[in-house]
């Protein structure tokens, strides 16, 4: 699932009692979980690795999220993968890896994205997952930028990285056109992405993995809020799961201190009592 056809094509599937398979427990599997889900779905998903999102969200936040899709029905097989599906012309169960049969009448396939860059390779631009640029956007030909998915950028230390959010893609986007107008300014991401499952909204901020310690603030309305800090207490992460406005309010608190280098300290940042505004504001006055 890609795009909004895509969409529109799965739409008719999704009917109260119909039995989906997802392949894939990606953000994008899972989201479409929900979906299936709130429309009256038996849903299962497959997922190769041992947990659900692993390559976006860190352990203890997926944990969360896949204990919430089961506490709504949806059943997960994990360290599974697809190895057949049949039919009679349209797709009845999907065949496993182990030789689980799983009966089903549609099947949505969320696994495999990768950057269309046929125009860039037609080009004789370098590719390097995805088309490589350096630090300005700038692809192996000084007249021509890229920015986005399908863009693999050089860090200021460390491999080439490629993103796949909203975020990176608009500030890529921004920068490459600012870049191409004689600007030149080096690409330095600021992560922060989103994904809406059923009525709860997840957001990772900054840093999430590498992390020398992670600090926990639940919040009374069951938000789980959490801290990724390095060895000196600082935060180089937040990430999130729960109302959309105890999430957004939370993470946006912690880019405040993460970018203006405040550390709470853990039983600050572990208390939900404990207001964290003034000692953003403080710092900017
Ligand atoms: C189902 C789904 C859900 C997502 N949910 C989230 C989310 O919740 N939060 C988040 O942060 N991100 C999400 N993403 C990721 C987000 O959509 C992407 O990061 C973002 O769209 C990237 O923007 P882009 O402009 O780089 O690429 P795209 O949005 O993919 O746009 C590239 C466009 O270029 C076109 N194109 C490609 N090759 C050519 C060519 N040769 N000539 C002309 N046109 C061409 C493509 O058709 C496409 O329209 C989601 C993605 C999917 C698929």
């Amino acid at each position: 699932m890609r795009s909004a056809d895509d969409a529109a094509r799965i739409f008719p599937y999704l009917r109260p009692g119909a039995e989906i398979v997802i392949v894939g427990g990606g953000l994008i599997g899972l989201e479409a979980a929900a979906s299936a889900t709130v429309r009256g779905c038996k849903v299962t998903v497959v997922e190769a690795g041992p947990r659900p999102m692993m390559r976006a969200v860190p352990a203890e936040l997926s944990h969360e999220v896949r204990l919430f899709h089961e506490s709504k029905d949806v059943r997960f097989v994990l360290g599974r993968q697809v190895s057949e599906l049949e039919g009679d012309g349209r797709v009845r169960c999907v065949r496993l890896d182990d030789g689980t049969v799983l009966p089903c009448t549609a099947v949505v396939i969320s696994v495999g994205v990768s950057p269309r860059t046929a125009l860039a390779e037609a080009a004789g631009l370098e590719i390097d997952n995805g088309i490589a640029v350096d630090r300005f956007l700038r692809t192996s030909d000084p007249f021509i930028y890229a920015a986005g998915d399908a863009c693999a950028f050089e860090q200021v230390s460390g491999p080439r990285m490629r993103l796949e959010c909203w975020k990176n893609a608009e500030d890529q986007g921004t920068l490459a056109g600012r870049n191409m107008l004689g600007s030149d300014e080096a690409y330095v991401p600021l992560p922060w992405m989103w994904s809406d499952q059923f009525d709860r909204t997840m957001q990772i901020a900054g840093q999430a993995g590498g992390s020398a310690e992670d600090v926990r603030r639940r919040c009374p309305d069951g938000t789980l809020l959490i801290y990724h800090l390095d060895k000196d207490q600082m935060i180089l992460g937040i990430s999130g799961f729960g109302s959309i406005r105890e999430v957004s309010r939370g993470v946006r608190m912690g880019q405040l201190l993460m970018e203006r280098g405040i550390r709470p300290g853990r039983k600050a940042l572990a208390d939900p009592e404990f207001d964290l505004r003034p000692l953003a504001k403080a710092a900017v006055a």
